[in-house]
């Protein structure tokens, strides 16, 4: 069974945890260094950027978590997630670092005040034929891409303007919506069969 980790600092973990249980994989929390030690994937959970970026730099786990990244640990970032993972943000606070591992830029708190949170019917044929219902919560979308990225989802929004939600590189996987609150676990089961 594959080990997957879950960045355990603030957010969602809960839910990412029983996902990954609910996938027959073994989940385990990360909070300090050592945990990177043998987990064959990690998710890093919706919560808020700033917050996590900021445990992350007192927990000295910024660094050793950067670098298992470049060295190709799977990894998988779902909202706030997309934001760390993203090599810049627009409507970042000034100071916010990003752990730069996907060539995306990434808009903070994009879809606006009116529809901070809401439910969407996504198509994600890479995954399956049949759509997906997601929750996008005070969510980000990717802004620009790098040509080693590949958008796995795109979304319309009432003005009529389509931005990626979900996108892959290599062995980096980032979306927009919340996944784990749901009970679908069809991305999660991609995240650990196609990308771990
Ligand atoms: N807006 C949040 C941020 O900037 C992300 C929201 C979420 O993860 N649900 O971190």
């Amino acid at each position: 069974m594959k080990k997957i980790g879950i960045l355990a600092l603030q957010g969602d973990v809960r839910e990412h945890f029983f996902a990954i249980e609910n996938c027959e994989a073994i989940a385990i929390e990360v909070k300090r260094p050592s945990d990177l030690d043998g987990i064959d994937g990690l998710i890093i959970p919706g919560g808020e950027s700033t917050t996590i970026v900021k445990l992350l730099r007192i927990f000295d786990l910024f660094e050793p978590l950067q670098k298992a990244l470049q060295n190709g640990l799977p990894v998988y970032g779902s909202c706030a997630g997309m934001i760390l993972l993203a090599n810049k943000i627009i409507d970042g606070t000034s100071d916010q670092e990003t752990l730069g591992v996907i060539d995306i830029t990434v808009k903070r708190n994009a879809f606006g005040r009116q529809v901070d949170s809401f439910e969407q019917e996504l198509l994600i044929p890479e995954i399956d034929v049949e759509p997906f219902n997601v929750i996008f919560i005070r969510a980000p979308w990717i802004e620009k891409m790098g040509a080693d990225v590949k958008s796995l989802a795109d979304l319309t929004t009432t003005n009529g303007l389509t931005h990626s939600v979900l996108a892959r590189s290599k062995s980096v996987l980032v979306s927009s919506f919340h996944p784990e609150l749901t009970g679908d676990l069809r991305v999660h089961r991609y995240f650990i069969d196609k990308i771990c």
